[in-house]
């Protein structure tokens, strides 16, 4: 039990200040539950250690709980949001260095002052990649005004994770079922769809360098990757790409097991994904670690998969 050695990837805090913005996840909750979320989220000496220690989880990325900066409205204060998150961030790594490592959160409502927190986030404060909690009031990043943002994400050559947060507006299908819009179906259908809009938008095509993480076992993406090749090739609708779509899966696309605790569904998403685009990650505190761990562990793989799995692939995407 817990003899692999582990790195996870979608694991969140909460910064000073940004208690706000997560209100709207948290309000449909048990409060008993919101308010232990609460505690852990702004934990980083004791019990988060103690849980990593317990499941031989040797070092996490830690990103802003959602939706942070995505939920602000005032741009100019999103920027300074932005900043703040990465330099609280920055100084909680230096506590942990040897265990804590970071995604930078970002103000995506400017593109241009993206850009630059991404650069200063990586260049200066060493943070890892990027997160961003989808959308930002219903802009998509295949929009052409992100090319420059892709741009330095390729040239940085560090990772974008794509976290789930609330649609824009509520589906019609999704209408008189709040169960539905989020966590339980909705967040992975909005992000699922963002990261198809980034591969059919040619984002990948314009910056083959590009590196987008999917958590949630790829938000069901991986099982529907032969029908994308077939189905595109009928009503393409004139978009031409340079590969088939399945082409982009494991090579721009990759995923984590954040949230997913199913072998079942992890041997499919290697299948599909192929093994080197599948790694580990539980998405604490809002998932067990304990229970994420016995998952990586007992899941039938043979032992190099399950090293790639669980700390190999992120030792190589993110140069651990
Ligand atoms: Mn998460």
């Amino acid at each position: 039990m817990n003899k692999t050695r582990k790195i996870a990837l979608e694991e969140h805090f909460m910064a000073p200040g940004f208690e706000e913005y997560s209100q709207v996840f948290l309000a449909d909750m048990d409060p008993a539950e919101a308010r232990e979320l609460g505690h852990r989220l702004k934990d980083f000496d004791d019990t988060r250690l103690e849980e990593m220690d317990h499941a031989n989880i040797a070092y996490v990325l830690l990103s802003q709980s959602g939706p942070g900066v995505q939920g602000e409205t005032d741009t100019p204060l999103a920027v300074r949001r932005a900043q703040e998150n990465n330099d609280f961030l920055a100084r909680r790594i230096s506590e942990h260095p040897q265990r804590y490592g970071g995604l930078a959160a970002l103000p995506m409502q400017d593109p241009p002052a993206a850009v630059r927190e991404l650069r200063r986030a990586v260049q200066e404060l060493g943070l890892h990649g990027a997160l961003v909690n989808g959308h930002t009031h219903g802009v998509y990043y295949d929009d052409p005004a992100y090319d420059p943002f892709w741009e330095a994400m390729q040239e940085l050559d560090v990772p974008l994770y794509l976290h789930p947060i609330n649609p824009y507006k509520v589906p019609q299908c999704m209408e008189g079922h709040p169960e539905l819009v989020g966590a339980v179906w909705g967040w992975g259908v909005e992000t699922g769809t963002h990261a198809l809009r980034l591969l059919f938008g040619g984002v990948f095509d314009r910056f083959p360098g590009v590196k987008v993480i999917v958590g949630h076992m790829g938000e069901g993406l991986p099982f529907l990757r032969w029908r994308f090749d077939s189905r595109f090739r009928v009503y393409s609708h004139g978009i031409e790409l340079a590969r088939p779509p399945s082409a982009y899966f494991g090579s721009n696309i990759l995923i984590t097991t954040s949230g997913v605790c199913s072998a079942p569904t992890l041997m499919a998403a290697i299948g599909e994904m192929g093994v080197e685009a599948v790694m580990f990650s539980v998405d604490y505190p809002y998932e067990s670690t304990e229970l994420a761990a016995r998952f990586i562990e007992d899941a039938p793989m043979d032992p190099e998969t399950r090293e790639l799995v669980c700390h190999g692939n992120a030792e190589r995407l993110f140069r651990l």
